[in-house]
């Protein structure tokens, strides 16, 4: 199926870039084990270790300390049920990945802004008892970005380890190991330009992980299975690539287009006054359902999506707007919009127009 004309989910996948494609067909073009003793095996080790490097190199972590999983959501379950015999405190706006992890999680709460109450988290705690802490750096959703270094240091202070889900933050904004002084961090490709198929947990180097796939050696031992190795260099190429955040910065001011527009006929813009991602705007039209906007703009080849769309295909009601305090008829009308490497500025003009035009429509039936 061909992309919509105008693409602009990419927070829920973006699309593959070009240069990456070409690199994954060089791997895929000979039969490739990084396991195998043979020089074809010795050749792919080789493919593995340099793409392992290349990303670690981008995020100030080791080589050594970052383990290739198939999705953000692996590596998200590995970290969170990898370390035994502590408790887990995740903020209410996770992915469903990191809130369905572990049944016995406990919530921290966000502001009305959508961001983590820090406050909140202190004294959770202060008991002492030891425990582990999931805080995202950037919301899928809403775009806001979360104090991930306060939130580790007030960890370090009581003795807790930290688990960074950073997969929305990575090639729309600085994302570096060392800087955000957690314990353990998740990334996946196919958000930054990279395939599906490609994530990975980083975790410091002496922390024992326990894995979730148990059988061949690979990664140390800590996710068996041969790794998907056109995905991984895809995956390294992809994170490459998006270095240059040049055109993803200049997006943020298109798209205050879309949220003057908004605003100005009493929609609202969820986040605005917290730190955001520049790519992502979470707006609701008020007195239109998001099942109606989403049909309509699909209908005029406009990709766009509304809370987490299940399985099924359905909308479910937004868990972050909800735990932001979010009137329900807002949270029905709210949709994101999300832009990337590929996206112009026109298709963003020519989106407002028809979100106006869809609004004045709508709102009279
Ligand atoms: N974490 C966040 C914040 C996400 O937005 C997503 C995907 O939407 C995931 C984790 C899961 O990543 P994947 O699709 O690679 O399983």
């Amino acid at each position: 199926m061909p992309v919509p004309p105008v693409y602009l989910d990419y927070n829920a996948t973006a699309p593959v870039r070009p240069e990456v494609i070409a690199r994954m067909q060089e791997i895929w073009a000979a039969p490739m084990n990084p396991s195998s003793v043979h020089a074809a095996g010795r050749e792919a080790k080789k493919h593995l270790e340099n793409a392992r490097k290349s990303i670690a190199d981008s995020i100030s972590a080791w080589p050594n300390e970052i383990m290739f999983t198939a999705s953000g959501t692996e590596a998200n379950i590995t970290a969170l049920r990898g370390i035994a015999g502590k408790r887990l405190l995740v903020s209410a706006i996770e992915h469903s990945s990191v809130l369905k992890a572990r049944t016995d999680a406990q919530m921290i709460a966000v502001d009305d802004k959508g961001t983590i109450d820090v406050a909140a988290l202190d004294a959770l705690l202060k008991d002492g008892t030891p425990a582990l802490v999931s805080v995202m750096l950037a919301n899928n959703e809403t775009g806001v970005i979360q104090p991930v270094r306060e939130v580790a240091e007030i960890c370090k202070k009581h003795g807790a380890l930290l688990h960074c889900d950073a997969v929305q933050g990575l090639g729309k904004m600085p994302v570096d190991f060392g800087v955000l002084g957690v314990d353990m961090m998740t990334l996946s490709a196919h958000k930054c330009g990279g395939p599906l198929g490609a994530a990975a947990l980083i975790a410091r180097r002496d922390l024992a992980v326990a894995p979730l796939l148990t059988g061949g050696g690979q990664e140390l031992g800590r996710r068996a299975g041969t790794e998907n190795l056109a995905a991984i260099v895809g995956f390294a190429a992809g994170v490459e690539l998006s270095a240059d955040r040049a055109h993803i910065l200049q997006i943020r001011h298109w798209l205050a287009f879309i949220e003057s527009e908004a605003e100005a006929i009493g929609g609202v813009v969820f986040g605005k006054s917290a730190p955001r991602l520049p790519n992502t705007t979470c707006v609701a039209m008020p007195g239109v359902s998001n099942e109606v906007q989403l049909m309509d703009f699909d209908l005029k080849g406009y990709a766009v999506s509304a809370g987490s769309a299940c399985s099924s295909g359905r909308i479910e009601g937004s868990h972050v707007l909800n735990a932001m305090g979010v009137e329900k008829s807002l949270v029905a009308s709210a949709i994101r919009i999300s832009a990337g490497w590929a996206t112009t500025q026109r298709d963003i003009t020519t989106f407002t127009e028809i979100w106006r035009a869809t609004s004045q429509r709508l709102k009279k039936n």
